[in-house]
């Protein structure tokens, strides 16, 4: 498409949609050319057009002049996705959604919100606190990432232990689809439903590909009354998994869980010395720690606290007793003011990327994986920073592996090692029996391979994918092949 054929386009949109929402400025496009993927530090796509839509009506009408121009739309939040998902790779118009970020309805009564989903998690939480009430979802990217995208790639929270994530929350939605169509899914505010076909997980993990996600209805709950906090020392990660098995077979109230092996640790370390300027007292036997934290009533939490510390001593643990490292932990979920993501240790995030492989592995083969992990990372040439086991289903162990490493983006080859690395790991969840993502998704990386875990089922992904997007305008290039979608038609006719 000409230069020339992208101004009509715009100068249409903004005659549909008023001024102040359609922007073909470069500085404008160019704050929506890349996410957080590690990629070549040149490397930019720009889209053609910018639009930021207020309305699920406006939304409609900018999708239905896209498709009659059959030109990519590719929404976009708050940029912090990791695999590029929301980057323009065909160019095309890039949504900005935070656009519709109102609170429509907090319904106390009936531990529910309605909002539309450009809002951030960190707002929305803001608002719900005035009532008492929570929304459990809890990335540490939160204070730019929005409902929108929680629900699009399907993302971890810190809290999901207890709450689970969005397929648990989610009760209903808007969407617009590919051809501009206004469909609400779901089952308004009952928590269950067996009517019908259930769409809503459709568009759950979809990251894009099949319309438009404009307003959510979300299950609340309380402010939780206390809470308290443990870091505990293991000789093994499997010790560490064990023993937080122990803690949920004992019923306790665990409200998050994180795993982290003894690499990882050194997160923690390292800051701990930049504050303290000494080393934290930890047994040199440790190799994994477990944070973890417990919710409810004071006395539930001091009860679980005081229980969970003897079950640890029964599995061979220990309390860490810097409790300074906790609180670290602690702000590096919730604050983002957790000094290794602003300091130079090792390098900063303004020095090199932090990237992981998100891998789901069934619990029995986190050793074998993080062996592997090792192995590929150093075959990559990557630094490796460690693994952090989250749990993301609700009172169970539910392993969504985080396998990091640092990439350095001013080198072409590293930045290769580091896809090859995603590539390598994604295979090998597979043949672990698990899945190549838990919160990325696809994104424009996996692309040709996840067909390794898909097989022929991809083949319906991809028609499935018509019946929302006929002309394959939503965020092309993202988890289908452009090339294999265009030989795939469907055809759904009314009479
Ligand atoms: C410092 C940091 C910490 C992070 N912590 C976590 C974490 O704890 N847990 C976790 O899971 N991830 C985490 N991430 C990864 C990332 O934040 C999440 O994947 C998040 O969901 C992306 O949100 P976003 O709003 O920035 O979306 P974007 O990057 O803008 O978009 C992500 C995808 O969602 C699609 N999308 C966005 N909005 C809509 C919509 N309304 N309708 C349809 N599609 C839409 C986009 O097209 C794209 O495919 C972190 C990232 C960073 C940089």
């Amino acid at each position: 498409m000409k230069d020339q054929d992208y101004e009509e386009i715009a100068q249409k949109l903004r005659e549909t949609l008023g001024e102040g929402k359609v922007f073909t400025q470069t500085f404008h496009r160019m704050a929506y050319s890349r996410d957080w993927s590690p990629r070549d530090a040149k490397e930019a796509y720009l889209p053609d057009i910018v639009v930021r839509p207020f309305s699920i009506e406006e939304a409609s009408k900018m999708v239905k002049i896209a498709n009659e121009y059959k030109i990519p739309v590719i929404p976009y939040a708050g940029g912090t996705g990791m695999s590029g998902a929301s980057v323009p790779i065909y160019g095309g118009i890039s949504v900005d959604m935070k656009g519709l970020d109102k609170v429509k309805e907090v319904d106390v009564k009936n531990m529910t919100v309605t909002c539309g989903v450009g809002i951030t998690i960190l707002r929305l939480n803001e608002i719900l606190a005035e009532y008492g009430l929570w929304f459990p979802h809890d990335p540490e990217s939160k204070p730019a990432s929005t409902v929108g995208s929680a629900i699009a790639c399907n993302n971890d929270g810190t809290f999901a232990i207890k709450y689970g994530r969005t397929p648990d929350f989610l009760l209903n939605t808007v969407v617009v689809t590919g051809t501009g169509q206004i469909l609400r899914i779901g089952h308004r505010k009952a928590l269950v439903s067996s009517t019908g076909l259930n769409l809503m997980p459709l568009f759950i993990g979809s990251e894009g590909t099949l319309g438009l996600v404009c307003e959510a209805t979300l299950r609340i709950y309380p402010l939780p009354k206390a809470r308290a906090v443990l870091g505990l020392l293991f000789r093994s990660i499997t010790d560490a998994i064990n023993s937080l098995q122990r803690l949920l077979q004992a019923g306790l109230s665990v409200e998050s869980a994180h795993v982290n092996c003894g690499r990882r640790l050194n997160f923690y370390t390292h800051s701990f010395r930049l504050k303290h300027n000494r080393d934290p007292d930890i047994p040199e036997w440790t190799d994994a720690v477990l944070f973890v934290s417990f919710n409810g009533d004071s006395k539930v939490v001091d009860f679980s606290k005081e229980y969970a510390l003897k079950l640890v001593e029964e599995t061979d643990g220990e309390l860490l007793k810097e409790e300074a490292m906790v609180e670290s932990w602690w702000n590096s979920k919730h604050t983002g003011s957790f000094i290794p993501f602003r300091q130079k240790w090792p390098d900063s995030q303004r020095e090199k990327k932090f990237g992981a492989a998100d891998l789901g592995l069934p619990v029995g083969r986190i050793e074998e994986g993080y062996q592997r992990y090792l192995e590929i990372a150093e075959k990559n040439g990557l630094e490796i920073l460690g693994m952090c086991v989250y749990n993301e289903k609700a009172s169970c162990i539910s392993p969504s592996i985080s396998f990091a490493v640092w990439v350095d983006d001013k080198d072409p080859e590293n930045v290769r090692g580091w896809w090859n690395y995603v590539k390598e790991m994604s295979y090998m969840a597979v043949d672990l029996e698990g899945t190549m993502s838990t919160y990325w998704g696809d994104g424009e990386f996996r692309i040709g391979y996840n067909r390794y875990e898909h097989g022929d089922s991809l083949d319906v992904m991809m028609q499935i994918k018509k019946i929302f997007d006929p002309n394959n305008i939503m965020n092309p290039g993202k988890k289908f092949s452009v090339d294999e979608i265009n030989k795939i038609t469907v055809k759904i006719e009314k009479n």
